[in-house]
């Protein structure tokens, strides 16, 4: 039995391609309407702080993984205490801060936007003066899909940017005039052994990713910088299981001959990854499990081209096209209630043969 912290669709997913394989999952979530509890072998609904749970999760599973990074870490001791969790503790202490994130990625060489961390308006304000405007104010912590983010623009006040981040510390980063967003999933063993599945490019709308296309179009340089960065992110990091790393591709090479700079990493499977489903022989959902059961790893190398595009729940309607389309394939994650801006399934469309 595998345990999985967290019940979206990350964790249904999850659960899917654990079951192909013969093993059945425990899903440990927080409320009793989760995605990933309709697939699942056990289910335990429980708070992440509710130590007697998480102790009874703990001892009927051989290991556990995780679907959100913000998983607390208190959580993650009481369950590494009994069977091993992946990825561990010290991954997950850096993921959840923005801040950690960076510094870790300049630490072991990669390039991330110029930054300040600032704990107050009063900092916040000093930074403004030394950063060229605009940049982007983000809360270190729990921010996704863009909440929590403040774009600063000249004579803006910063009383009132710091107000509106609502989190007790934040970041203030350069704005990287980048070409394009791209990702890079790999996948890592416990023995070391790692591969990457390709880099993809992503289109983000409101804050929220929108497509993914497979491959980037990129030069074979930068395909081979930015996939040689997020390894290195993983092995440095000792991941065990996925690392999702977010990129920005330079127009032109930075002062230090960067093309590639790291944005944020996510050590889960992540919505950039949903098309390897359908377009690779072992799509990042079974690589997870192939990584925390100790199996070999799987093909990370694409049969076909894809593009997936998110359906949120302003998109469902699109659905009935979909369904009828025989060049769709159509996941849709079981959700019960539908709102805008809520991710209640993707669509991906094979683009023919892999070069
Ligand atoms: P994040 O939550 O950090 O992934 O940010 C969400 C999106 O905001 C990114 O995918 C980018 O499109 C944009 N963004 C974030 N940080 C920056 C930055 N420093 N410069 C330019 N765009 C950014």
């Amino acid at each position: 039995m595998i345990g999985i912290l967290g019940g979206g669709q990350l964790a249904r997913m999850t659960a899917l391609a654990a079951a192909r394989l013969g093993f059945p999952c425990h899903v440990f979530c927080a409320s009793a309407d989760e995605p990933a509890l309709d697939v699942c072998a056990a289910r335990t609904v429980a708070a992440f702080d509710d130590c007697e749970a998480l102790t009874r999760f703990a001892q009927s599973v051989a290991v556990v993984t995780l679907e959100w990074e913000n998983v607390p870490l208190e959580a993650l001791d009481i369950i590494a205490a009994i069977t091993p969790v992946h990825p561990s503790a010290s991954v997950l202490r850096v993921a959840q801060d923005r801040g950690l994130e960076k510094r870790f990625a300049r630490e072991v060489g990669v390039g991330t936007a110029d930054f300040a961390i600032v704990k107050s308006a009063e900092e916040l304000q000093s930074a403004m003066e030394r950063f060229t405007l605009p940049a982007i104010l983000k809360s270190t912590r729990m921010g996704y899909d863009g909440r929590g983010q403040v774009t600063i623009t000249a004579g803006m006040d910063a009383a009132d940017a710091w107000a509106q981040m609502g989190s007790g510390e934040g970041i203030l980063e350069a704005f990287v005039a980048f070409e394009q967003e791209v990702s890079v999933i790999v996948a890592r063993r416990e023995d070391g052994a790692l591969t990457a599945y390709p880099p993809v490019r992503n289109v983000h709308r409101d804050h929220i990713l929108a497509e993914t296309h497979a491959p980037a179009a990129l030069d074979p340089a930068v395909q081979k910088e930015a996939t040689a960065l997020a390894s290195q992110l993983a092995m440095q990091l000792h991941v065990v299981g996925l690392l999702a790393v977010e990129l920005f591709v330079l127009k032109e090479p930075n002062a230090k001959g960067q093309r590639v700079l790291m944005n944020e990493i996510a050590p889960r499977p992540h919505n950039s990854g949903h098309w390897t489903i359908d377009a690779c022989p072992c799509s990042q959902f079974e690589m997870l499990v192939r990584c925390v059961a100790g199996l070999p790893l799987g093909s990370a190398v694409p049969h076909s081209q894809a593009v997936m595009h998110n359906i949120l729940g302003q998109d469902i309607a699109k659905c009935q096209g979909y369904i009828a389309d025989p060049s769709a394939c159509l996941h849709l994650y079981g959700k019960k209630e539908s709102r805008t801006g809520r991710k209640m399934g993707h669509v991906t469309f094979l683009k023919g043969k892999w070069d």
